[in-house]
């Protein structure tokens, strides 16, 4: 038994991170873990599982740590434990679950609705046979997401629902939710599993309408275990489709069915989305994936040559990965590309020989560290040495913030080093910059026109586009 302590310390640190952390990350992370004791300078915490838990640890302990000393005038450790209830039980009875309820379902024939006993591995409609985990590269941008992915896998209906994956084009949405498909097929060939993009799902509902087959639609998408709808952000603005789709979801979650959702934005984000979804979407877990790192797009292209049993040198793989930073699908158009032209010309796969197809007006694409400082600081109206000194003066932090949250989205660089440009700062504090900046982005037009001056002189996102 623990000595119950006051939980005032954890109160308090979770308002301060409440100002200052997004509305999402807040509310998937901080809010969720509780109080457990403190003592002797130690704040124990309790995460709700132990994807939580590790996420804490990697990317909030220290901010925490420094929050809740401050506040208590002297060093304070975090330890973040998991749940009890969660840790044992991962592989449980939820196999026993679905198979009960497929037999009572007996057999589906629409296309959109995988089961692997109908159907070989080869022609599982809806979903490319290249997306399953093992050909997906985890870095630190999809760390949380691909955890979720595969817990929900693993143990569908449970722990995250629905699960929404959200982040940009490209960056790997439709291959972690189809993985999810092929891994619980795999796992329990009888599942139910439906794979459909949101326009399918529009496009279903409409031919249903006009048929008048209705009850055939319903019985359809509500019998599934696993439903994975993709891009729902396209539901946007269309009224009867959010009807349908709201008791869709509610006929499933109520069941215990597992849900997963992708977006290229969160749930609030996603515009003319009725309140009511907003809040389904956000009941259960909301993950993101982030533009990969330079290392991690190194692994992809790695990876992928592998596959493709070629073995290319490790600078032209760093060249190509240098040059396409924000999206995979661009990334890896660029690697076949290269192999295409090498093969076409005869000429070895060399950065020399495929440098100039790559990148045709001779000029890297990447934006350098000290450009950002240079741009920041012009637009803004602070030298350069403020912005790496340690002055609070407004504008010198302001600008310091969208220069952190530029280097982020227009360069190669970690947090850490992120910090070093800046005269040495913590990484903590590079991280809150940038979620700072992508709050009042949306609430201040002032600062968005000036981050995007910044963007305009340093062609962040032409360079990109390329
Ligand atoms: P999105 O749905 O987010 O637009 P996709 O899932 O279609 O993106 O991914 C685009 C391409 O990039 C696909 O070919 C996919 O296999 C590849 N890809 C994305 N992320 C990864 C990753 N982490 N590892 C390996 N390949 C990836
Ligand atoms: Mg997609």
């Amino acid at each position: 038994m623990h000595v119950p302590a006051s939980n005032e310390l954890w109160t308090k640190v979770q308002q301060l991170l409440q100002k200052n952390l997004s509305k999402p990350s807040y509310e998937t992370w901080i809010r969720p873990a509780e109080f457990f004791d403190f003592k002797d300078g130690c704040l124990t915490l309790v995460a709700p599982n132990s994807f939580s838990s590790d996420w804490l640890r990697k990317n909030y302990s220290h901010t925490i740590e420094e929050i809740a000393s401050e506040i208590y005038g002297h060093e304070v450790k975090v330890y973040i434990k998991v749940k009890e209830e969660f840790r044992s039980n991962k592989n449980s009875t939820n196999k026993t679950f679905s198979n009960v309820e497929n037999k009572a379902l007996g057999p589906r024939e629409n296309s959109g609705f995988l089961s692997k006993q109908a159907s070989t591995k080869k022609n599982l409609p809806g979903l490319n046979l290249r997306y399953v985990f093992n050909r997906f590269v985890v870095g630190p941008n999809s760390r949380m997401a691909h955890a979720a992915a595969m817990a929900v896998a693993e143990a569908p209906g449970r722990e995250f629902n629905p699960l929404f994956i959200c982040g940009g084009v490209g960056l790997g949405k439709t291959h972690l939710m189809q993985s999810i498909g092929h891994y619980r097929l795999e796992i329990d060939p009888d599942a139910k599993v439906a794979y459909v993009s949101t326009e399918t799902f529009t496009n279903d509902l409409i031919v249903a309408i006009r048929k008048d087959g209705m009850q055939a639609f319903r019985n359809r998408y509500r019998e599934a275990d696993l439903i994975l709808v993709d891009d729902i952000q396209f539901i946007e603005g269309k009224e009867y489709t959010q009807e349908e789709f709201f008791h869709t979801f509610n006929a499933l979650h109520e069941a215990g069915r597992q849900i997963v959702l992708t977006s290229d934005r969160p749930p609030s984000q996603i515009p003319r989305l009725q309140e009511r979804l907003i809040s389904r979407f956000s009941m259960g877990l909301i993950a993101d994936i982030q533009a990969p790192d330079l290392e991690t797009r190194m692994a992809i292209l790695q990876k992928k040559a592998e596959h493709e049993r070629m073995r290319l040198p490790r600078d032209l793989i760093q060249f190509i990965a240098g040059r396409f930073t924000s999206n995979i699908r661009e990334l890896e158009g660029a690697f076949t590309r290269a192999v295409a032209f090498a093969s076409i010309t005869g000429l070895p796969m060399t950065v020399e020989s495929v440098a100039p197809m790559l990148d045709p007006t001779g000029q890297g694409v990447e934006v350098k560290p000290k450009q950002v400082l240079e741009k920041v600081a012009e637009v803004f109206g602070v030298t350069e040495e403020e912005m790496r000194s340690s002055s609070r003066r407004r504008p010198v932090s302001q600008a310091r913030q969208v220069g952190m949250y530029l280097m982020r989205h227009g360069t190669d660089l970690s947090l850490p080093r992120i910090g070093e440009s800046f005269g040495g700062k913590d990484h903590t504090t590079v991280m809150y910059a940038i979620e700072q900046v992508e709050k009042k982005l949306s609430s201040e037009p002032q600062l968005a026109s000036q981050v995007q001056k910044v963007k305009d002189l340093l062609q962040i996102d032409s360079r990109k586009r390329r």
